[in-house]
């Protein structure tokens, strides 16, 4: 690092546990770009972004629990993330001399993308479990890529109140039989501890589909992934989803194409060595 080294980083509360730092720096290094990509534990979220300008940081994550009280503080919002109502990331542009600091969500980009590595989104048919903060934005994404989706989730206003904003349909849990897809995707906590050995779906009901996510990564394969693989489904790790998100977030503040490989590698490489101690 030297004075011309340039600052990023992630606001959240806590952020002790974001991998987020392992992936980006791994990138800039790859790149030689002179970068540092650094954790802020943040309580008060409008004094931090007056901080980010103050201070010339180039770009931000933004996690849990500033996705949406963020984004009054910012000049601009891109239209997607205005609908969803989250921001997970900020991007420093510099309009005619004046900083404009503007928020994306880059959460349905990495959902999309991590599934379209095996799926073709358009005209699929997603069965989307949740209606928390994670579902609503990629239930907002697979309607961007031109999926049907039917949203699935234990409290029934929530997700009849998410799927009118989405405009997509719904039912409860125990109607999911109703229903034919060709892709599931998780985005409810079951899976992760306490919840690590129950699966909204049994092996039965995994049979006809092609391809199923868990965007629980910890454990990185859920109780639902291993029905999923013994149903002869093609399987997707939140571990994707976290990767490609952050890429999404890297081409965004670097405007060009990031070291997806490095990335991923490091990323997994750092789940594996936590898992083991
Ligand atoms: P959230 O807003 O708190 O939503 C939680 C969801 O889980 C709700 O739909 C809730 O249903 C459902 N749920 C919780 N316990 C349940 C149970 N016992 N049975 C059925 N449904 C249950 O959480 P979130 O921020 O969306 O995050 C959800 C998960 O995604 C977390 O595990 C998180 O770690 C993971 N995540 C992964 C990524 C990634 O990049 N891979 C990114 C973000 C989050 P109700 O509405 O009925 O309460």
């Amino acid at each position: 690092m030297n004075g011309k080294t340039k600052t990023y980083g992630i606001i959240g509360n806590p952020v002790s546990h974001s991998m987020s730092p392992i992936i980006h720096n791994a990138a800039f290094a790859d790149l030689n770009i002179n970068a540092a990509y650094l954790p802020f534990t943040v309580e008060d979220v409008g004094n931090a972004i007056a901080g980010v300008k103050a201070l010339s940081i180039y770009g931000l994550s933004v996690t849990i629990p500033h996705k949406e009280s963020v984004i009054p503080y910012l000049d601009d919002v891109d239209s997607v993330a205005k609908k969803i109502g989250a921001v997970n990331t900020v991007v420093r542009h510099e309009v005619d001399g004046d900083v404009i600091l503007k928020g994306y969500n880059t959460d349905w980009i990495g959902a999309n993308r991590a599934l379209s590595e095996v799926a073709d989104l358009e005209g699929n048919v997603v069965l989307l479990l949740g209606a928390g903060g994670s579902a609503r934005a990629i239930a907002f994404g697979l309607k961007q890529a031109g999926a049907e989706v039917i949203l699935a989730n234990r409290s029934v206003d929530k997700v009849a109140k998410l799927a009118s904003e989405v405009g997509c349909s719904f039912c409860e849990l125990s109607e999911i039989d109703k229903h034919d897809f060709r892709i599931v995707v998780n985005a409810t906590s079951v899976g992760m501890a306490p919840l690590e050995n129950i699966t909204l779906l049994s092996r039965e009901q995994l049979e006809p589909v092609e391809v199923v996510m868990d965007i629980v990564y910890a454990p990185l394969e859920t109780c639902l992934l291993k029905e999923a693989k013994k149903a002869g489904c093609k399987t997707v790790s939140g571990l994707e989803m976290l990767l490609y998100q952050a890429v999404a977030q890297f081409e965004l503040w670097q405007d060009r194409p990031a070291p997806i490989e490095v990335m991923r590698s490091q990323l997994y490489s750092f789940v594996a060595t936590k898992n083991d101690k």
